[in-house]
């Protein structure tokens, strides 16, 4: 990859307007004409510090033009895991687990410092793989290395998790210590592949324990490019493995093989917690899972219309709605709705959809077919029990009749407990619903298994006051024009979920993320 280090203002989600200067796009399609060159290669795992070729391989194809072979990946077998989880034990072992914190601290900088020199090479590739449009690739980017930064500072401001204790005798010298758990495996999903591959494994690794990745076989080649960062900073062999294939197969025999010995999971809601149940089996083990989300936004008779359709526009929308925080139920008090409905409608309308390589393209292609077929399923119901509001249509002919491109959608008059209330649906669809009071929203908005992202808009103090009191969410927004439900960034928004979105009730780029990948040792000597 090469070095990008540049000028550029720092992108992050909330700052995405903004951040699309001469400069930025020069560099980007620079680094995407350098991206194009490398296309259709096959990879290997990376297993010990070795690169292990691959016996089956399968193709991972742009969703932009499915025609784009960007590489082949490894059909990894349940042996490919089981030598992952043994190198991943050695080199626990045999040096990270004893590393003194400051060290694995000065590779886990060097590993960010890596990620931001290849920053637009790095983003191009995201764009072309699970099509984020620039900004949000650079933003997916920017956060990994962002997050990074941040668990090192956590450590050292926590002078590695090292705490003295009181003493009851003059002889006693106490020490309170977190300690690393061993093997851990993160396995991460296709719309953050690389802060939510990133993210987690720098976390694991700053607690001193090892890393398998395996990356969602939708994105496997930023999970590769990741691990490239991770061999550029130098890590011992076997401290980071990375490993590809079936969540079936290799998910599977990394999540029930009994040397491993703590999980990251970061996926939908039927995965994760199928994993949270079966990981530990002889004793408890940790498992993290994020999860998915319904989240809503709610606009009161006093919000700033203006505000609230920009905010739920961008959080409905932004990464073609396959964000876990994306905004797909809005509760809107009926003595404005028909006004936020319209306005709303009209923004939508003018939603520039394309190829997200391309500077003009705000809207890509939703991942998979899969996905495109969801998005006809859930529209016909859309249009059978409500109306369509705008959208509602896949885009069939000439420039996208090789991807997997879809109309932003939203749909009114679905009955209050109807399913698209509930399903997740993961596309670039909303639908809205009128109520006579902020309670009737609230009562509404936490009526769902998930508790991820929520957002108000309101200049009301006292209905500001209700909404962060009673909404059951783990990241919530007041009068966010950048984004009514998404756009959390490290240091500054934690993020994670309560309910049916997380197991942990801690979130990923906040005071507490490092710590969970530890366990509490107290120690006592005795002198003399
Ligand atoms: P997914 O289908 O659940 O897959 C997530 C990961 O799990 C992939 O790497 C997948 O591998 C793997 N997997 C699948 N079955 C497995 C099994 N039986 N054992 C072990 N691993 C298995 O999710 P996705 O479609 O990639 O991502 C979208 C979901 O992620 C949404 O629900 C979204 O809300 C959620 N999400 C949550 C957060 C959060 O922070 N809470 C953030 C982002 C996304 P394969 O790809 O090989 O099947």
């Amino acid at each position: 990859m090469a070095d990008s280090r540049a000028t550029q203002p720092k992108v992050t989600y909330a700052t995405l307007s903004a951040g699309q200067t001469p400069e930025f796009n020069k560099a980007y399609d620079e680094a995407a004409e350098r991206v194009r060159k490398d296309l259709g290669k096959t990879y290997p795992n990376l297993i010990g510090g070795r690169e292990v070729a691959a016996r089956d391989t399968f193709p991972d194809t742009s969703p932009s033009d499915t025609r784009v072979v960007l590489g082949r990946f490894a059909a990894g077998s349940r042996d490919d895991a089981r030598a992952a989880i043994a190198a991943a034990r050695k080199a626990y072992e045999s040096i990270w687990r004893d590393l003194p914190w400051k060290e694995r601290v000065g590779y886990i900088r060097k590993v960010a410092a890596a990620i931001e020199r290849h920053r637009y090479d790095l983003s191009a590739l995201l764009s072309m793989e699970v099509g984020k449009n620039r900004l949000e690739a650079m933003g997916d980017v920017q956060e990994t290395a962002d997050l990074m930064s941040y668990y090192c500072d956590q450590v050292e401001e926590h002078g590695g998790f090292e705490t003295p204790m009181q003493t009851l005798s003059e002889k006693e010298a106490n020490r309170d210590v977190l300690r690393p758990y061993g093997v851990w495996v993160i396995i991460s999903p296709f719309n953050f592949p690389m802060a939510l591959s990133g993210g987690p494994s720098s976390g694991a690794l700053l607690g001193g324990n090892t890393v398998i990745l395996k990356p969602a076989s939708d994105a496997p080649l930023t999970g590769y490019r990741l691990a490239e960062c991770y061999r550029e900073a130098g890590l011992p062999d076997g401290v980071f493995n990375f490993i590809t294939g079936p969540g079936s197969t290799v998910g599977d025999e990394l999540v029930n093989n009994p040397g491993v010995d703590g999980i990251l999971f970061t996926g939908s809601k039927q995965v994760g917690f199928g994993i949270y149940r079966d990981f530990a089996k002889d004793y408890p083990k940790p498992c993290i899972t994020e999860m998915g989300g319904k989240n809503p936004a709610l606009v009161t008779a006093t919000a700033d219309l203006d505000v609230a359709t920009d905010g739920v526009l961008k959080s409905a929308f932004g990464l073609q709605g396959q964000k876990c925080s994306a905004c797909s139920r809005v509760y809107v008090d009926q003595k404005v709705a028909r006004a936020f409905n319209h306005l709303l409608v009209d923004k939508t309308r003018k939603i520039v959809i394309g190829d997200p390589v391309k500077k003009e393209n705000w809207l890509g292609p939703v991942i998979n077919k899969a996905a495109y077929e969801n998005y006809a399923r859930y529209t016909a119901i859309g249009r059978k029990d409500g109306r369509i509001l705008v959208g509602g249509e896949p885009l069939k002919r000439e420039p996208y009749d090789h991807g997997y491109f879809v109309q932003p959608t939203v749909i009114g008059g679905l009955p209050q407990d109807h399913a698209l209330s509930r399903d997740e649906m993961f596309l670039p669809i909303t639908c809205v619903w009128e109520v006579a009071s902020l309670d009737e929203a609230l009562t509404l908005a936490n009526r769902t298994e998930y508790g991820l992202t929520a957002g108000l808009f309101s200049t009301d103090q006292k209905e500001i006051d209700t909404f962060f009191n009673r909404i059951e969410a783990g990241v919530v927004y007041v009068n966010r024009r950048a984004g009514a439900t998404t756009g959390a960034w490290p240091g500054v928004n934690p993020f994670g979920g309560w309910k049916g979105s997380g197991s942990s009730g801690k979130a990923s780029g906040g005071p507490y993320y490092v710590a969970q990948f530890m366990r509490e040792q107290s120690r006592t000597l005795i002198r003399g």
